[in-house]
């Protein structure tokens, strides 16, 4: 496959939601595509519908209307449980506020995503998850419980639990949304360098101008609808 084809697309995706007062239209007709390897940013105010473009990315929701092609395939076709595992070994995800197991050592969190995953034994798992946290820095870490480890920490812990399954796309609705801003930099230090070495593909949810400005691409949101797009790097494939 060309490397430079879309790896994910999206085609006039419409989202409501039924609510007391009538029809809540969200998202109003996105179409737009992502390579393998890049950094892409998804800016715009509160409530112009970035989590919710995120969450169909993602797969955990499915468009009112419109279509999102996977590696050429149309997801929104698929049974909810074809999706679930599609799901669990493409996309991985962070979230702003960790979401780690709190009761779960790193090591653990990391692991945990290979148990819903086929192939492993439980020695490789350990393994797998040990060098992915060698990767973001937190080897020396692996036995702390969650709650033990700074945001930072926390954040790089989730970002190897997310590669877990060596997904072709982690989305991040803002990763560095709870960080203080030189920890934030770092965090995206990292998501930079895990780009250049593993080629995935890093969706990302900010209203940080500083994360916009060092992204691939910015798609800029308003309203539902994509208002720009802007190149920051072109021909980096
Ligand atoms: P952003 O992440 O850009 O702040 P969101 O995608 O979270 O925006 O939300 C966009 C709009 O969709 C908001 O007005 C929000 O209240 C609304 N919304 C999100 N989820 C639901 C839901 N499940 N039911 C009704 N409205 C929702
Ligand atoms: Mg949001």
């Amino acid at each position: 496959m060309n490397a430079a084809a879309p790896i994910i697309q999206a085609h006039g995706i419409f989202k409501g939601y039924e609510t007391e007062t009538g029809h809540l239209r969200i998202l109003k007709g996105i179409s737009t595509a992502f390579r393998t390897g890049e950094v892409v940013s998804i800016m715009g105010p509160s409530g112009s519908g970035k989590s919710t473009l995120l969450g169909i990315l993602g797969t955990l929701d499915l468009p009112t209307a419109g279509h999102l092609f996977i590696q050429g395939q149309d997801v929104t076709r698929l049974s909810e449980s074809r999706l679930a595992g599609y799901r669990a070994s493409k996309i991985g995800f962070v979230f702003q506020s960790y979401n780690l197991i709190s009761t779960m050592t790193a090591l653990e969190n990391v692991m945990l995503p290979m148990l819903s995953a086929e192939g492993k034994t439980r020695r490789q798992m350990r393994q797998r998850a040990m060098d992915l946290l060698e990767l973001v820095g937190m080897k020396e870490r692996m036995h702390h419980l969650s709650p033990r480890l700074s945001g930072g920490q926390q954040q790089r812990v989730a970002i190897a639990r997310a590669l877990a399954n060596e997904p072709l796309v982690v989305i991040a609705d803002e990763p560095t949304g709870n960080l203080d801003r030189k920890t934030g930099e770092v965090i995206l230090e990292l998501i930079f360098s895990l780009r250049d070495r593993l080629r995935t593909t890093f969706i990302l949810a900010t209203h940080d101008p500083y994360v916009a400005s060092v992204s691939d691409r910015v798609i800029h949101l308003s309203d539902g609808k994509i208002e720009q797009v802007v190149e920051n790097r072109v021909n980096r494939t």
